[in-house]
């Protein structure tokens, strides 16, 4: 095959830690263990690529603001002309950074599930709602022409204040608002915290919080299904349901988890895909190419590259050990893009929650069927599942 182009757009992690411990998050459970910051060694190895990129998303599993550096990095970006973007969730910022996101972005991401300290704080353990209003108002002010997106996601806990968060998302100068539904962890045992568990009471607050924006002409993308959903109870009965589970787990709770999370010693780093097992045929066809094979790779801290974050276990390279060039272009690499080219759905990409979620334009799974949707661990997962709903479940109980 002919060498693939350099990519112009790039994901790179340059923190997996995170400052918050969000109730719906693998942070909450995992508590850092493995916390990894690039340093300017990673910098130096993907110099050669940087030349030819024009957009870097700030991505990974940590808070990207968090790194200590972060600035300094933003502003080489802007030096080299990449615009940048991430998604943050706006508890660190200061005069020196913003100025750095002014320079390098012309949009921003911000996470905020709650506009009231006892629902935010709650969500978002951790951190404090004064300090994120303080440093929105510190970036809108600074950045006056950065497009501000607000991305607050559902659930039972902050369902009934949806549109006074959206008028919270307007008064401090937000462009526009996404509103996503909770993907739930089996881990978490939050399937419970989903909104459509509560239809009725969904429905009415999904659409006061669309009527909102509409009325102070705020763009607002929000799971529109929430609105076609098939009442099955009263409101008030289902306000009921909601309010007999306590709003945020314990504190216990938590430390109980992250125990016993610890001691199941899963948080080892992702490892390098076997070609024998994963490029292979999966079985299922498509009609084009995933984009992200051809101009998208993702770097996280340790220097392991991969096509995407879909697939975070199974690295294909390492760029401490091989140049960024030789990865792009290697057996494996080369090899997942010539399957996409014949209609075959490779064994490393069966399972993807982008393709699941029809997410990605340019692909089409042609013959999707449950057996599709089996993602490969390097764990049993059905094992873990098991242990991990059993723990709470005894927890619940005490
Ligand atoms: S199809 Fe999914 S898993 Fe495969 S490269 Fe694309 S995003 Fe990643």
């Amino acid at each position: 095959m002919a060498k693939q182009p350099y990519p112009t757009r790039l994901k790179l992690e340059h923190t997996s830690f995170c400052n918050a411990q969000c109730i719906m998050c693998s942070h909450y459970f995992s508590n850092n263990t493995q916390k990894k910051m690039m340093d300017d060694s990673l910098e130096e190895r993907i110099t050669p690529l940087l030349k030819h990129v024009k957009r870097i998303l700030l991505q990974g599993s940590g808070e990207p603001l968090a790194h200590p550096h972060i600035a300094k990095y933003i502003d080489k970006y802007a030096d080299l002309g990449i615009e940048v973007t991430c998604n943050t969730n706006l508890s660190i910022m200061n005069e020196a950074l913003a100025m750095a996101i002014g320079r390098a972005f012309k949009k921003i991401h911000i996470s905020c599930d709650g506009c009231s300290s006892d629902v935010f704080e709650g969500i978002r353990k951790g951190l404090r709602f004064d300090v994120f209003k303080r440093n929105l108002k510190l970036l809108r002010e600074s950045c006056p022409d950065l497009k501000i997106e607000m991305y607050t996601v559902t659930l039972r806990q902050n369902i009934l204040q949806l549109a006074d968060i959206v008028s919270f998302a307007y008064e401090m100068g937000c462009d526009s608002i996404v509103i996503t539904d909770l993907n739930p962890k089996d881990i978490l045992d939050n399937e419970k915290d989903m909104i459509r568990n509560y239809p009725s009471v969904a429905k009415v607050n999904m659409s006061k919080a669309v009527a909102k924006a509409k009325e102070l002409s705020l763009p607002i993308v929000y799971p529109k299904y929430i609105l076609e959903l098939k009442e099955v109870s009263t409101y008030q009965a289902e306000l009921g349901i909601m309010e007999s589970i306590p709003l945020f787990p314990s504190d216990d709770f938590q430390k109980k988890l992250q125990a016993f999370y610890k001691s199941l010693n899963l948080d080892s780093h992702s490892v390098r895909a076997n070609e024998t097992l994963f490029l292979a045929d999966s079985g299922y066809h498509c009609n084009g190419i995933c984009n992200y094979l051809l101009d998208e790779p993702y770097i996280d801290a340790n220097g392991d590259v991969y096509p995407c974050c879909a697939n975070g276990q199974y690295n294909i390279g390492n760029i401490y050990e091989t140049s960024f060039e030789e990865i792009w272009n290697n057996k494996f690499y080369s090899g997942l893009r010539e399957l996409f080219a014949n209609g075959h759905i490779p064994q490393y990409c069966k399972g993807c929650l982008y393709l699941r979620n029809h997410y990605l334009n340019d692909v089409e799974v042609l013959d999707v069927d449950e057996g599709f949707y089996k993602q490969q661990y390097n764990v049993d997962m059905e094992d873990l599942t098991r242990r991990f709903k059993e723990f709470c479940k005894e927890s619940s109980n005490e």
